[in-house]
């Protein structure tokens, strides 16, 4: 007899599964099975009930099945800036470079362009959720909603105007609690508030920013400790190095995700783990603005809430973010001048599960499990794609030799199928970027 707890949605069949579950199961000729938004099944698929039925089936033989990749953080619109300022050091690249093109280009068309095109380059590239702190938030949430990605998304507040709030603060403030009520309760979408850093948010913009995240239950994603600049103009400023600045001001009664973190200072790592705050480690964006290589192998160790962000592509340049796996084991390397400092398998963990955890959503993502939201990444290892020959180590395999997904399944929503995004039409989007990148080379010279 049928019964319907074996009717799936989509079930995904005979491929290796990479679960990164608590024992790390990685089980071979398995299958996947979905319902609703969520995974219903995994087992080898010979296991499968005798009566199951699927409205669609995947076949994964010669694939490798992986939880979704987490960008925990980013700025989408920055696509649209890949490259410039190239050669400057972080204040130089901000002040010079990158403020002045936002001030003169950003405008919501900009924003969901750029979006766009970052959100489309993430679902190739196997990401199914990214952190973001930009401007014309709710154009990225819209961008994100229609596009079929996760997101957690932060309205940015500056103590000076910025291009969605020429007011200055208490407007940037308001905008960002008009988006949180807004998006508040959207299945993929989670709004957040975004300081943007010690650096340019004042102890009353923090803790503004810290009373409306607590009023709204929502996550602050802010940029911590990024670059030395940085601990010693705060530490001048306020007498106290930035994470302790802001701990201060009460940042952490709330949940926090930072990113960076390159230098911490005496007590900080620590006080990070005391408080459950999230890390966004971006390798990439750190070693080309020079800013430093940040204390991964110590952060591992005290079990922090470690995750890998691309940051914007105008200081990395892509958001992919098997890129930024295997950057971020090639640094620590390369940093500690030991080839065995930190494991593919623990880069392979912040990509998925450290991610869910610096986002503080581990219950539901970052691991292919039974109740977990099905986020879910086919890499094809066959014949069409020599890279993949021969496999012997799969996290070394998937961090260093992997860079684009087959199919990308978010919420078990089928996204990505055999690398053609199924939510975009590319020629458009091609010419929206030429227009936007023509206004952009106006004001850049
Ligand atoms: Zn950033």
């Amino acid at each position: 007899m049928r019964t319907s707890e074996n009717k799936f949605d989509l079930v995904i069949l005979n491929g290796t599964v990479v679960t990164m579950n608590q024992a790390f199961d990685v089980i071979k000729d398995a299958a996947v099975a979905i319902k609703d938004e969520h995974i219903a099944l995994v087992c080898p698929t010979k296991e499968l009930p005798d009566d199951w039925t699927a409205r669609q089936t995947i076949d994964a033989t010669d694939a490798i099945i992986i939880p979704g990749l987490i960008n925990a953080h980013t700025h989408v619109p920055h696509s649209l800036l890949r490259g410039v300022g190239d050669g400057l050091p972080l204040e130089r690249w901000l002040s010079e470079a990158i403020f002045p093109i936002e001030r003169a280009c950003v405008d919501e068309d900009f924003v969901k362009v750029g979006a766009r095109l970052s959100i489309i380059e993430m679902l190739l590239g196997g990401t199914t959720t990214f952190a973001d702190m930009f401007f014309y938030e709710h154009a990225i949430a819209q961008e994100a909603d229609t596009l079929g990605i996760r997101a957690v998304l932060g309205e940015t507040v500056m103590d000076f105007p910025t291009p969605d709030a020429p007011e200055g603060v208490r407007q940037g403030l308001s905008l960002a609690e008009k988006f949180i009520d807004e998006w508040k309760g959207h299945d993929r979408i989670t709004p957040a508030v975004a300081p943007h850093a010690p650096y340019t948010c004042a102890p009353e913009t923090i803790r503004a920013s810290r009373d409306l995240a607590y009023k709204t239950q929502t996550p602050v994603l802010i940029h911590l400790s990024e670059t030395k600049h940085e601990v010693d103009q705060i530490l001048k400023k306020y007498g106290a190095t930035p994470i302790h600045y802001v701990a201060r001001e009460g940042l952490f009664d709330v949940k926090v995700l930072a990113a960076h973190v390159v230098h911490p200072q005496s007590g900080e790592l620590a006080l990070l783990q005391e408080k459950n705050a999230g890390i966004a480690h971006c390798p990439r964006s750190n070693m080309n603005l020079a800013s430093g290589a940040a204390p991964i192998r110590r952060m591992l160790d005290k079990n922090l809430r470690l995750g890998l962000g691309t940051d914007g592509a105008a200081s990395c340049p892509t958001t992919n973010l098997f890129e930024e796996m295997g950057t971020a084991a090639r640094l620590a390397k390369l940093h500690h001048e030991r080839a065995d400092v930190v494991s593919a398998r623990e880069i392979f963990a912040m990509g998925t599960i450290g991610g869910a955890r610096a986002l503080g959503m581990e219950e539901r993502l970052g691991s292919i499990e039974p109740g977990k939201l099905a986020d879910i990444v086919v890499v094809d290892t066959g014949s069409s794609s020599l890279e993949h020959a021969p496999i012997y180590d799969i996290y070394a395999h998937l961090v260093y030799s992997t860079a684009e997904a087959r199919d990308t399944i978010v919420g078990g929503m089928l996204v990505v199928r055999d690398k053609r995004v199924l939510t975009i039409d590319w020629q458009r989007l091609r010419r929206q970027v030429r227009e936007q990148s023509d206004r952009i080379t106006l004001v850049a010279k």
